[in-house]
């Protein structure tokens, strides 16, 4: 028995008040079965879609061509079954179908092609999508190779789905991905996206990168990591794929993961990062990642060698928390914690914990003191000094305030003012001052 939300119930319920037939379907009933929490909820019915919305006013319908209906939140869809695909990408016509046996077999997997009454408790799985739930393997509906050349997509669904749940590819499935890996390159970039993080994001990232290499599907989905994959023993891939496995299931930590190193080549030393860090935005870009997005992966992975030796000043340590926010450095060691792990040396290491205790102390001090948190301002200076606003304001400054940053007891207004008396003084700060 699944059980089904009121939401999704109460449609199928009016549906069938209106004599038509509803099921949910899906990978709610897949994810159900599964007993994971489903993420949302379809469902299908022989209504057609004008006759959906008229029963359910109030309702959005979307996708006029393929019959969906959104309703409360609740995807509705009439049973179809799909004609020809030529673009590789969406069937050119959709014929509405009473059979609900035909749009179950339109779909991709096995493990999505079921559907469940919700009031006799029948289980509808003509693929055998239950017992591949138990095999714990995705297998197409159909012919493999025939169903990936209709839809692009369904190469890294397959890839996506396997890892999220944890699923082996069946042969057959593996096979047809490999003989579709260069047309990959024809699928949306944003769709890339999606599913790439879905993978990253999953607990099967390891092995679903290293299918995804191995197949050939990286020329056409994140040809920055070649360099990497063409390495001796693929060790620099593996060693990416490896940190972003380990790193938290964040998306921009694990994207920093997988390119933290992928600039590296034989021969190369910790010169790395910025190489990397260039990968790492190219790709992002052609993905059409946010911005926000790619400026936190780049700057991870920009920082990635910092290195913390005995004696850093903990004003090193309110740098770092100013440029990157107590989050950023945060993130910067888990990158380092995931470094770490995947080449086998447990821990933060010597420096990464020097800096973690550090940022502790920094925080528990509220010390990483930003420039407008001075016990002075801009017309305190331009009155110690009697000069006219300009740059030399700013640069003063400055000077003050990388001394609080090294001192922060400093930041006491008579103390700083006799600061910056003394720096208005010296002839050289004071080039470009007042006038
Ligand atoms: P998720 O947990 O990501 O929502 P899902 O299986 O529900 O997984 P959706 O994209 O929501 O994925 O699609 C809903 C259903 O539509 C799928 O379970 C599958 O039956 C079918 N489907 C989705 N995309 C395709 C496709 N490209 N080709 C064939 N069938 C598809
Ligand atoms: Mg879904």
């Amino acid at each position: 028995m699944i059980e089904v939300p009121v939401g999704p119930l109460t449609i199928c319920r009016r549906l069938k008040e209106h004599g038509f037939a509803a099921y949910v379907v899906g990978g709610a009933v897949r994810d159900a079965l599964l007993d994971r929490p489903p993420v949302d909820w379809d469902v299908v019915t022989d209504a057609l879609p004008g006759q959906v919305a008229a029963a359910f006013p109030g309702s959005r319908r979307r996708d006029e061509q393929f019959g969906r209906v959104l309703v409360a939140g609740v995807d509705v869809l009439t049973m179809r079954s799909d004609g020809s695909y030529r673009d590789g990408r969406r069937p050119s016509e959709v014929t509405f179908t009473r059979h609900l046996e035909l749009d179950l077999l339109r779909r991709d997997f096995t493990v999505n092609a079921m559907a469940y009454d919700p009031f006799t408790g029948v289980l509808i799985d003509p693929t055998g999508g239950r017992e591949d739930l138990e095999l714990r393997v995705v297998r197409a509906v159909g012919e493999a190779g025939e169903r990936f050349g209709e839809d692009h997509l369904r190469a890294l669904r397959a890839l996506r789905l396997g890892a999220v749940l944890g699923f082996s590819l069946h042969p057959h499935t593996a096979a047809a991905i490999r003989a579709h890996a260069t047309r990959v390159g024809l699928v949306a970039p944003e769709r890339v996206r999606a599913e790439l993080e879905a993978i990253l994001l999953s607990p099967g990232v390891s092995p679903a990168l290293e299918h995804l290499a191995a197949w050939g599907l990286l020329p056409a989905m994140l040809p920055e990591l070649e360099p990497a994959y063409r390495q001796k023993e693929r060790s620099t891939f593996r060693h990416c794929v490896l940190t972003a496995h380990y790193a938290p299931a964040v998306v921009e930590l694990r994207w920093a993961g997988l390119f933290h190193d992928a600039g590296k080549v034989e021969g190369e030393g910790a010169d790395h990062a910025a190489s990397s860090a260039c990968l790492a935005q190219t790709a992002l870009e052609r993905l059409r990642s946010p911005r926000r997005l790619i400026r936190q992966v780049v700057r991870l992975v920009e920082h990635h060698m910092f290195t913390y030796p005995e004696g850093t000043p903990a004003g090193t340590m309110r740098r770092m928390v100013l440029c990157l926010g107590p989050d950023g450095v945060r993130e910067l060691l888990a990158l380092r914690y995931a470094d770490r792990q995947a080449s086998g040396r447990p821990g933060l290491g010597e420096q990464g914990e020097r800096a973690l205790a550090h940022l502790r102390q920094v925080l528990v001090e509220g010390s990483a003191i930003g420039l407008s948190q001075l016990a002075i301002d801009g017309d305190d200076v331009a009155k110690a000094l009697s000069w006219v606003p300009g740059p030399g304001i700013g640069r003063i400054l400055e000077l003050v305030h990388r001394r609080v940053l090294d001192d922060p007891a400093l930041n006491q207004r008579e103390a700083l003012l006799q600061l910056v008396e003394e720096l208005g003084g010296r002839p050289a700060e004071n080039a470009g001052g007042g006038d």
